[in-house]
């Protein structure tokens, strides 16, 4: 609230690029007082021709002591990022350069620092930006993994709100209809056909949003990395697979935290797909208090897993199919309504007889998940595991540059469900209250328009923009 209120008039800067030592900095600012800040920073009458790179002295215009010669690039507003006034500063990376030209910006006539997110923010406001491209913009910043940067890359540039923004141009002009039809239905000019024509258009477009609403959660798996768990009964190396999966640098994005006793998280990147990786303790009967409790959050985790990595001791399971499915339907949840995707990991191969050949029969003929041989003590069978594991995660987050865009946030979902509901209401049957059926119409329009911050975003502005950095 603070900043759409402040957000006229006066002009903000921060740093855009990262922090700490770098070749070049690039400091940037926004608002009416750009044209003058370039005009005392470089001490020209004029700023550089718009949208070109000129390189100048950077001067304090307080002392005209020269702070750094750089690049300087100035964007008069309507066609700019905010679509005001704006300009780049792009100088070394020193913090004694940087921190001087911060200063000098600070010190001119209404000019302040950014908060964090202040420039998106301007630039939705000011009509450059709906609130799914906002959203694109701040996964692009945080995307880990190539495929987490095609989403957030083509939700930024508007596909999404693209999409949303059709849907609700169809209720307009459905609206537009139903109303004449309700205007004029004495007239015989406005015919009964109109009121089956816009049925058929609002019944069509319930149908496209509840198949949107049907994609499996992709958009979000994506987004926020594929919940992947590592279970299976004590000892049979679920720990030794976590490291194994680990010791990957190629493979690591980062460490999350060592948790709780019992579950050990990571994050991976497979194959381009993010996951979130968990070691849970082995499941088995116990009357140690403490292991109980650790039996019970792997079970929980398994209830939230998108993707079960179910570890089974090559050598201790029988090589049959039936045998197989019930060591395996010990490790799974018990009769969940939906039994999340499963890869079956035959650990130790190195200590089974043949090699495995017999046990690789059977988890071919049975109808048992893909399975691995596997042996962490020599590493043998990783490659085809982390294969096993990619198919898997394109099964789950499908080809981001493929189809219609996908739903990224659970508030996308909310609002689409309540948009469906109200499309699924509307039913001018012979009789029906027309007044309420156009209402229903409205409603749904109202939901989209939620969605992309064309209705009465202000709300959700601040948790939108709260994990923004400063500087964009
Ligand atoms: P967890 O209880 O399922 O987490 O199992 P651990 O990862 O702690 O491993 C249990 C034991 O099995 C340890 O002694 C490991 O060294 C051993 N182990 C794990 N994987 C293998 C393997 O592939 N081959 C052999 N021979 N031993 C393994
Ligand atoms: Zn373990």
């Amino acid at each position: 609230q603070r900043l759409c209120s402040a957000a006229q008039g006066d002009t903000i800067f921060a740093m855009s690029s990262g922090h700490g030592k770098c070749g070049v900095a690039v400091i940037r600012a926004s608002g009416p007082g750009c044209r003058a800040a370039v005009q005392s920073l470089t001490g020209r009458p004029e700023p550089p021709p718009p949208r070109v790179l000129a390189l100048r002295r950077i001067r304090d215009p307080a002392t005209a002591e020269p702070l750094d010669r750089g690049l300087v690039a100035w964007f008069p507003g309507p066609r700019s990022f905010t679509g005001e006034d704006c300009c780049e500063l792009h100088v070394h990376g020193g913090p004694a350069v940087v921190s001087g030209v911060l200063q000098a910006l600070g010190r001119l006539p209404g000019l302040r620092p950014a908060e964090p997110g202040e420039f998106a923010r301007r630039a939705f406001h000011n009509g450059k930006l709906d609130l799914t491209a906002v959203e694109g913009l701040g996964d692009l910043i945080q995307a880990e993994t190539e495929a987490q940067r095609r989403q957030a890359l083509r939700q930024m540039e508007g596909e999404l709100g693209r999409l949303y923004q059709r849907w609700s141009e169809t209720l307009t002009q459905a609206l537009a209809h139903l109303e004449a039809y309700i205007d004029f239905s004495e007239d015989d000019s406005v015919e009964e056909e109109v009121l089956s024509q816009v049925a058929a258009a609002v019944q069509a477009l319930e149908q496209e949003v509840g198949a949107h609403l049907r994609d499996g959660r992709r958009g979000e798996l994506l987004r926020g990395g594929v919940r992947v768990v590592i279970a299976g009964p004590p000892n049979v190396g679920k720990s030794s697979l976590l490291n194994l999966l680990a010791r990957r640098p190629a493979a690591i994005v980062s460490p999350v935290a060592g948790t709780t006793r019992d579950v050990v998280e990571l994050s991976l990147n497979v194959g381009g797909y993010p996951v979130v990786l968990s070691d849970t303790a082995g499941l088995r009967a116990t009357a140690d208090p403490v292991e109980r409790e650790g039996v019970s959050r792997a079970r929980e985790r398994l209830q939230h897993a998108d993707l079960v990595l179910a570890v089974l001791d090559a050598g201790a399971v029988p090589a049959e199919p039936g045998g197989l499915g019930e060591a395996l339907g010990a490790v799974l949840p018990p009769a969940a309504a939906a039994p999340p995707p499963c890869v079956l990991v035959l650990n130790k191969a190195d200590l089974v007889q043949d090699g495995g050949g017999a046990l690789q029969t059977a988890c071919a003929r049975g109808g048992l998940p893909p399975a691995a041989l596997l042996s962490c003590k020599t590493g043998e069978g990783l490659a085809g595991l982390l294969e096993l594991l990619r198919r898997q995660l394109e099964r789950l987050c499908g080809d981001p540059l493929a189809g219609s865009p996908s739903l990224t946030q659970s508030r996308h979902g909310h609002h689409l469900r309540a948009c469906r509901a109200a499309l699924a209401r509307y039913g001018p049957a012979a009789g029906a209250d027309l007044a309420l059926a156009a209402e229903q119409l409205r409603l749904a329009r109202r939901h989209l328009g939620r969605i992309t911050g064309h209705v009465g975003a202000e709300d959700i502005l601040d948790i939108i923009f709260r994990d923004f950095c400063v500087g964009k």
